[in-house]
């Protein structure tokens, strides 16, 4: 599996693009907007779109959800139900935050925790990260330790719990339970930001390190 970011929205997203290197069939995570420049790569990367992956609602993550699945007839998977208040929102947020306006869509499937979603011959594995939204999923493609988190966790820092249905105590134990047993040598792509490893994160992020959690 081949990974790129691509960085979308005045809020710097990080949607990415991964393949299936056998059968260059792929996937786009988080197409929050910029639809153009996401195409653009795909191209670039001589690989056929089958599928929208979705972590949690907002629109930075989903602005662009509704018009690609549309233009290029795409199944959209995730992200967990919990978070269909969010989507639903979509087209007064956009207006709110002076996003291009973002239709409301249906996901095709919505994901649960144990899920797992195919790419190409590629298997990834879900899980259900509540906290900074209640219907967050993350992504894992265990051959090559690669976890795409959202608004999970960043490099040295969380997802924010201040908005509706948000919370702080709820995200640091998804972290722990969901993140943390996939293996400290697990590199992530976090939704804003530079990748980061789970280990480098239990050692200094402010948030969830060890030392930070004990006490
Ligand atoms: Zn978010
Ligand atoms: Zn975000």
């Amino acid at each position: 599996m081949k990974f790129q970011v691509i960085p979308v929205t005045v809020y710097e997203q990080n949607c990415t693009l991964m393949w299936c290197e056998e059968t260059a069939r792929a996937a786009v995570v988080d197409p929050g907007g910029d639809l153009t420049r996401i195409l653009a790569a795909v191209e670039a990367a001589q690989v056929t779109l089958e599928k929208i992956l979705v972590t949690h609602g907002h629109l930075d993550h989903v602005g662009g959800v509704a018009k690609l699945a549309t233009q290029l007839q795409l199944p959209i998977e995730g992200p967990h139900k919990e978070d269909n208040f969010w989507i639903q929102q979509l087209p007064q947020q956009s207006q709110m935050l002076s996003f291009p306006p973002a239709e409301v869509f249906e996901p095709s499937r919505w994901l649960q925790g144990g899920d797992e979603v195919k790419v190409g011959n590629q298997l990834l594995e879900v899980r259900h990260c509540p906290g900074h939204t209640p219907g967050h999923v993350i992504f894992f493609h265990r051959p090559s330790k690669v976890a795409i988190v959202g608004d999970v966790l960043f490099q040295g820092s969380i997802g924010r719990t201040d908005f509706p249905r948000g919370d702080h105590q709820t995200l640091l134990d998804s972290i722990q339970r969901e993140l943390w047993p996939l293996g400290d040598d697990v590199q992530f792509i976090p939704g804003h930001g530079p990748a980061s490893t789970f280990g480098r994160e239990r050692q200094s992020n402010p948030f969830v390190a060890d030392i930070a959690l004990k006490q």
